[in-house]
């Protein structure tokens, strides 16, 4: 027996489920000889790359986390007191293990399915709840992606609404972060927005305002009294937006007792590292008359089919995937998974544990300023929470010297260091912080002892919190680690995720999130860095970047990419606005007419209306297709002011389209440029590339195609990638130098996005190697047509291309079931009876279903699929044929709970049996919906966004 001592395993063969003989089995049925020719008769010939990807040979699991150990030594772990937005915090051990790295809780899909969604949608709700209370405001949406652009969000609502006519000036107190400044210049641009930056106490309001935003507590640490700016504001009109730090809310009076319209900010110092950057969540509150205007999403209140309290996401049509451009924004991935751990860490804290928190931070910030001016440094702030600035002089380049030499950042402009505490921060840091100031000064060390009694708040009794907040039972239930455990999973419990079958949505590509990829992202050299650290302590954060662009340049043959955006639709509005920016440097000014096929995606048009784009939609034919000869026409209309095209490929109804190229090259040759959307590039990576089919930008969608998980809606990453002649035009950044030419303002607080999760992509790609990824490709377009081979017997499948292939996935006609009064919702609500997510509702086209199955998912979980809608199209039969009441039946019902089918009363004209175990399968792992259909107009109607209180849904459910 010879042996083989340089076995490794394939990480491939684990995130590519298909084996061989499933793979001859799934062939047959397809009816084609073999893999190459499936992908022969699925992608034109004429848009086949050449050779195979550049990329490093695949490491195994273990020797991948090995090196990566190795990269990460080389970030330095600092103490950190840089503060600006970003802070050191502890993350509950049972919020750590049991949520962030726990993938019942991070593979779960954004809430749309509510009846299978209940337990992410309840700490949604906790997490609102919190910030309605904490912010003293009437309405919060549950999370945006950073406290930038919720800041710009924010600025965007007043304008909109804005009573004085005409109105372009926007007040920006000089003292906001600077990384929040250069967004709002990004967001402000395309209107003719004039940001007037200044001191809040000079300003003089009149009605060419029509908003203004001030920081709470200000970015050099001060505690003001708006409450007389907020009175002038309003005395003209103008509304005003308060960035707010939620855990100083904890011994401040709230934005909403003196007068904020809006207020913004983060949570990340709930629990969630600062990770270089992100993803955390930032919060959006605001009064109840704007509740329509909110961008992101809500969560509300509603009732289900039994009218029991159940919650579902509220007033969707403000949002991109129904309005499309008169959307109140694009936000689609935000950050859900970072919200819930905020909402949990509130939870576990209580209003007592969180004001704890906030009184040492506070406390020990006032300790460190007593003792600096004892030993003779001048503290230039006077009234503040956790963050003092220091007068140094020429003391300032030893006082930088021993800190280093310490390993402690603080935060240094000119001669003033600004010092910002946090969580983390014990009295010991402090004493040694101490240490350091006076041995510069000269002082000995006995005398610079810390006084350590009697501290007293600096904060004037006039801003000092009186009102109660986090009174609801949630927060003041689960403060053992044991509750706090078993509540974190009774709603786990709730919801359907990745760990219990395939969710099949076309579109969001979700396939495994490998643990390995996930291990490194909690390791303390990714996780404590702080985005604004010094560039020589972020060796291994750099290391990993360069190489991740490297391998995202190769794969969609572009030369450069941008890591700063941290969705997918934040990657087509930078992909926008460095297409805007490269027509007016060439002094093309007028080019803003974007043109965008009909069945885009919601977020292409809402972009495109963010970037200050026309948006001219271009006709789709019969068979899917975009309508060349009506592109040729608009762009041709258009010429003098095209913009760009924004495109999807393979297309939305996943077909790759043969006229590709010749659309690309009519769009340049009337002075355009062509922005491809990446969403569906699982069905390129290796076998065709952006930069191949001639776009000139591009997203990818890291939480996609690119494995990182999709959190419930959030994090994402949507990096971009350009051709070379807009490499310059990159988003810059106001705080990290990110040394491009002719850098656009950035478009998100930290210059590369949520850095963190990048390393799950690095991860991915590093394990997968040139064949690895190109097979997942290629099992991907297997997987999708064996489903299509299987289903189309039984549901008409739309589009496909020439040769009767789809690409990725698939669209399944469920119109024509209307007739006998069948809706596609009944469908995707039947199918959770059969323990499945449903795949994508009526996008692109009203009343299908779109199917992805993606790599990851073997043959066996493909049928189990199949299986459930082949049953379920024998139930819709049955209605047609009569067998079944047409009112009274399994699918008009669903899901069908516990409580339903061990009811004591069962009056329904099918059994028991075939309403919760459809299938032999379906008993051996049954899921149980833990609500009824939810009821979305009854929620809508009155709507309820926090936690109602307890005895509300315990006595009177209905009353709510
Ligand atoms: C998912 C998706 C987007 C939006 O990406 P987010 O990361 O959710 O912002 C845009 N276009 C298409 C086709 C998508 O599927």
């Amino acid at each position: 027996m010879s042996l083989n001592i340089h076995y490794k395993e394939d990480f491939k063969n684990r995130h590519i489920a298909t084996n061989a003989a499933d793979t001859a089995a799934m062939l047959t049925t397809i009816g084609v000889d073999s893999v190459d020719q499936l992908i022969e008769e699925t992608i034109p010939q004429q848009i086949r790359l050449k050779q195979p990807l550049n990329l490093p040979k695949a490491k195994s699991e273990a020797d991948y986390l090995a090196t990566l150990k190795q990269t990460a030594s080389l970030n330095k772990v600092f103490k950190s007191y840089i503060g600006q937005g970003y802070y050191d915090t502890i993350t509950p051990g049972v919020i750590l293990r049991n949520v962030l790295e726990n993938p019942g809780w991070y593979t779960q899909y954004t809430p749309y399915q509510a009846e299978i969604a209940q337990g992410r949608l309840q700490a949604l709700l906790n997490f609102q709840t919190m910030v309605i209370d904490l912010t003293g405001m009437e309405i919060a949406n549950a999370s945006l992606l950073d406290e930038g652009t919720a800041a710009a969000e924010a600025m965007f609502m007043q304008y909109s609404l804005s009573k004085n006519k005409g109105a372009k000036k926007f007040f920006v107190s000089e003292l906001l972060f600077a990384q929040t400044i250069d967004i709002l210049n990004t967001r402000a641009n395309p209107f003719g927005i004039e940001l007037v930056i200044g001191n809040h106490q000079e300003i003089e309001l009149n009605e060419e305002f029509f908003g203004a935003i001030i920081q709470y507590p200000a970015g050099n640490g001060e505690v003001f009294d708006y409450t007389s700016f907020a009175q002038a504001a309003h005395e003209k009109n103008v509304k005003v937006t308060v960035v707010a730090d939620l855990l100083s809310l904890t011994l401040l009076t709230p934005p909403g007792e003196w007068g904020a319209d809006v207020v913004v900010g983060t949570t990340q110092r709930f629990g969630v590292s600062i990770g270089f950057g992100g993803p955390h969540a930032a919060y959006f509150a605001t009064k109840d008359a704007y509740k329509r205007s909110i961008p992101g999403r809500i969560i509300g209140v509603t009732i289900d089919s039994d009218n029991n309290y159940a919650l579902r996401m509220a007033l969707q049509t403000r949002e991109q995937h129904i309005r499309r451009d008169k959307a109140t924004s694009n936000i689609c991935t935000a950050q859900a998974l970072l919200a819930i751990m905020a909402g949990f860490y509130a939870v576990y804290h209580g209003p007592k544990g969180l004001k704890l928190i906030a009184e040492r931070i506070h406390g020990l910030s006032v300790t460190l300023a007593t003792s600096l001016e004892k030993i003779g440094y001048k503290v230039l702030t006077q009234s503040y929470f956790d963050t003092i600035q220091v007068e140094l002089g020429d003391l300032k380049d030893a006082i930088h010297g021993v800190c280093i030499d310490n390993e402690i950042n603080l935060n240094y402009k000119g001669t003033v260091v600004t010092i910002a505490l946090d969580e983390t921060t014990a009295v010991e840091d402090i004493r040694l912080l101490n240490r350091i100031f006076s041995k510069v000064k000269g002082i000995a060390a006995d005398e610079a002892e810390l006084q350590e009694e009697n501290i007293n708040t600096v904060i004037p009794a006039g801003l000092q919190r009186t009102s109660e907040y986090l009174t609801h039972p949630v927060f003041n239930s689960h403060h053992s680690e044991h509750e706090m455990l078993r509540y974190i999973k009774s709603l786990e419990a709730k919801d359907l995720s990745l760990t219990h079958s395939m969710i099949a949505l076309g579109s969001c590509t979700m396939k495994l999130n490998a643990t390995s990829e996930m291990i490194p992202i909690t390791w303390p050299e990714f996780s404590k860095i702080h985005p604004f650290a010094p560039v020589d302590q972020v060796g291994g954060y750099y290391a990993v970047f360069n190489e991740l662009d490297k391998w995202l340049s190769e794969i969609t043959g572009f030369a450069a990419m941008s890591f700063q955006p941290n969705a997918g639709a934040q990657g087509e509005y930078a992909g926008l606005m460095v297409i805007r920016a490269y027509h007016q440097d060439r002094g093309d000014h007028h080019r803003n007419v974007a043109l965008i096929p009909s069945s885009a995606h919601g977020t292409n048009p809402a972009s495109a209306a963010m970037a200050g784009m026309k948006i001219v939609v271009v006709k789709s034919l019969e068979n899917g297709n975009i309508d060349v000869e009506d592109l040729k026409a608009k762009a041709e209309q258009h010429k003098d002011d095209l913009s760009c095209l924004m495109v999807t490929y393979p297309s939305t109804h996943g077909v790759f389209e043969e006229s590709i190229i010749e659309i690309c090259e009519t769009i340049h040759a009337n002075g355009g440029q062509v922005y491809m959307d990446g969403a569906n590039m699982n069905a390129q990576v290796g076998l065709t590339s952006p930069a191949n089919i001639g776009a000139d930008v591009c997203h990818l969608n890291l939480h996609k195609t690119f494995c990182i998980p999709h959190g419930g809606g959030g994090p994402g990453m949507g990096p971009i990638g350009v051709a070379k002649h807009l490499v310059k035009y990159l988003p810059g950044h106001a705080v990290v130098d990110i040394n491009r030419e002719k850098s656009i303002p950035a478009v998100s607080s930290a210059p590369w996005g949520s850095a963190s999760i990048l390393i799950i992509s690095h991860a991915y790609i590093a394990m997968m190697g040139t064949d690895g990824l190109t097979n997942a490709t290629k099992y991907a377009i297997l997987n999708a047509n064996y489903m299509k081979a299987r289903l189309e017997q039984h549901y008409p499948v739309l589009y496909s291309g020439s040769k009767g292939r789809c690409a990725h996935e698939m669209i399944l006609d469920c119109r024509s079931f209307k007739n006998f009064g069948i809706e596609v919702v009944d469908i995707a609500k039947r199918l959770m009876d059969y323990g499945f997510h449903a795949p994508t509702v009526s996008f692109p086209v009203a009343g299908t279903l779109m199917v992805e199955p993606t790599e990851s998912e073997p043959k066996h979980e493909l049928d189990r699929f199949c299986d459930a809608l082949i049953a379920i199209k024998g139930e819709i039969s049955d209605i047609e044929s009569g067998t079944s009441d047409k009112t009274d039946n399994a699918l008009k019902n669903a899901p069908h709970t516990a409580a339903n089918v061990t009811g004591d009363e069962w009056s329904h004209q099918y059994s028991r049996q075939s309403a919760a175990f459809p299938l032999p399968y379906v008993a051996a792992n049954k899921f149980w919906p833990s609500v009824g259909r939810v009821n979305d107009s009854y929620g809508d109607r009155s709507l309820v966004c926090a936690c109602p209180p307890m005895e509300s849904y315990m006595e009177d459910p209905v009353g709510i």
